[in-house]
């Protein structure tokens, strides 16, 4: 439902959540965020008010980092509990994944990952994406484990093959500077910070910190580190865009 992303020098928890806070007013039943910290990816997920994650936080405090996501949930595929909130993770805890929309072709997705020894913990449509992300990734990486295609280029190949309507927002453990996302039917926007970047599904998340704005268009990946922004197509085709000034009022 809602979905924020960060890379830059701030606390990504900090920004993330109150990212969330000015989308809580879409309506939500659960809420989750995942941070990139010293090489590894912790995350935290809640059923119910983003006050419950925020308790849990408390109680079980996450290591700081500077890249992160997070999301509030709208079930439509498998119940508003803890393990079906966002963010999913692949089996390596390497990889994380929000997501808004429905995957329609997640069942036979979930019965491949399944057949090739991935085990699938929640009954969303989401988590397929994941695990896809994870084994594009890994194909990708050279001899020796050497630096692959990267995860842009994992969610390209990965997007090719969804159906339905999405906006995806991943990170990866072995990338820890880069925030991926990407949009078919369903609204990302990116805001152009200075050192920093944001990613959101709608600029009331970020305006806090930067009014310069990116509407992807269809089809379109997005790659974020703290000083740039790429866009490509599905297919790798490098896409042309144009920053645009939000200057709606941010109290409305
Ligand atoms: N279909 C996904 C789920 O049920 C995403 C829902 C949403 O848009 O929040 O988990």
């Amino acid at each position: 439902c809602g979905i924020v992303g960060y890379v830059g020098a701030q606390s990504a928890l900090d920004v993330v959540i109150a990212g969330l806070k000015r989308l809580e007013y879409r309506g939500y039943d659960s809420a989750g965020v995942a941070v990139l910290s010293d090489g590894e990816l912790v995350s935290a997920k809640k059923a119910g008010k983003l006050v419950n994650l925020e308790k849990e936080l408390v109680a079980q405090p996450l290591p700081a980092g500077s890249t992160g996501l997070g999301h509030t949930r709208w079930a439509t595929h498998g119940g508003p509990t803890d393990v079906n909130a966002h963010p999913h993770l692949d089996n390596s805890g390497r990889v994380a994944v929000v997501h808004n929309g429905i995957i329609e072709n997640f069942a036979a997705l979930r019965a491949e990952l399944a057949e090739r020894g991935h085990r699938l913990e929640s009954e969303t449509d989401t988590e397929v994406v994941a695990h896809l992300l994870a084994e594009r990734f890994e194909a990708s990486r050279g001899v020796g484990g050497a630096a692959g295609a990267g995860l842009a280029e994992a969610m390209r190949q990965v997007c090719r093959r969804l159906e339905g309507a999405f906006t995806l927002v991943a990170v990866h453990a072995d990338e820890p500077d880069v925030v991926v996302g990407a949009r078919r039917n369903s609204p990302l926007v990116v805001g152009v910070g200075e050192g920093e970047n944001f990613l959101a599904s709608d600029v009331a998340a970020f305006i806090a910190h930067t009014r310069s704005a990116i509407e992807l268009g269809q089809d379109q990946v997005v790659e974020l580190r703290r000083d740039g922004v790429s866009v490509t197509g599905f297919d790798g085709s490098p896409a042309s865009v144009r920053a645009y000034h939000v200057d709606w009022d941010a109290s409305a």
